[in-house]
């Protein structure tokens, strides 16, 4: 999977700034953010998406449970964000590699658009 950003960023050759690591997951900033507060959290095995990975590694998405929430108290954000995991080009996925976006920091809409 050398061709996956994420990949390449979990074996140190793309440059990524860190906000939390465990032995299974990683938290970096957006390199895009769509908010004040915008970090993108996953696993640091392979998986396309949720899908993949709820059906693979159930116990993989506890860890990321784990890491959001690390990351929203680590970023002052806990009391209001957005948690999303966007699932195949329908879903607005870009990155095929799966992973949590945790938004925050402004109000954000109601719509999920
Ligand atoms: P998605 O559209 O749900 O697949 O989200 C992919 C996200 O990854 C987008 O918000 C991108 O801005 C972000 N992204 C892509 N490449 C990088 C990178 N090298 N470092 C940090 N974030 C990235
Ligand atoms: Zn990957």
């Amino acid at each position: 999977m050398s061709e996956c950003v994420f990949c390449l960023i979990v074996a140190g050759e793309l440059p990524s700034t860190k906000v939390y690591e465990t032995d299974e997951v990683l938290a970096i900033r957006d390199i895009n953010p769509a908010a004040p507060v915008h970090v993108i959290v996953f696993p640091k095995q392979h998986y396309t998406d949720i899908v993949e990975l709820g059906e693979s590694d159930p116990n993989l998405g506890g860890a990321m449970v784990e890491a959001v929430a690390a990351v929203a108290r680590i970023e002052g954000v806990e009391a209001g964000f957005r948690t999303s995991f966007n699932t195949g080009k329908g879903g607005g996925q870009t990155v095929f590699h799966v992973h949590a976006h945790v938004m925050g920091g402004r109000q954000l809409s109601l719509s999920l658009g």
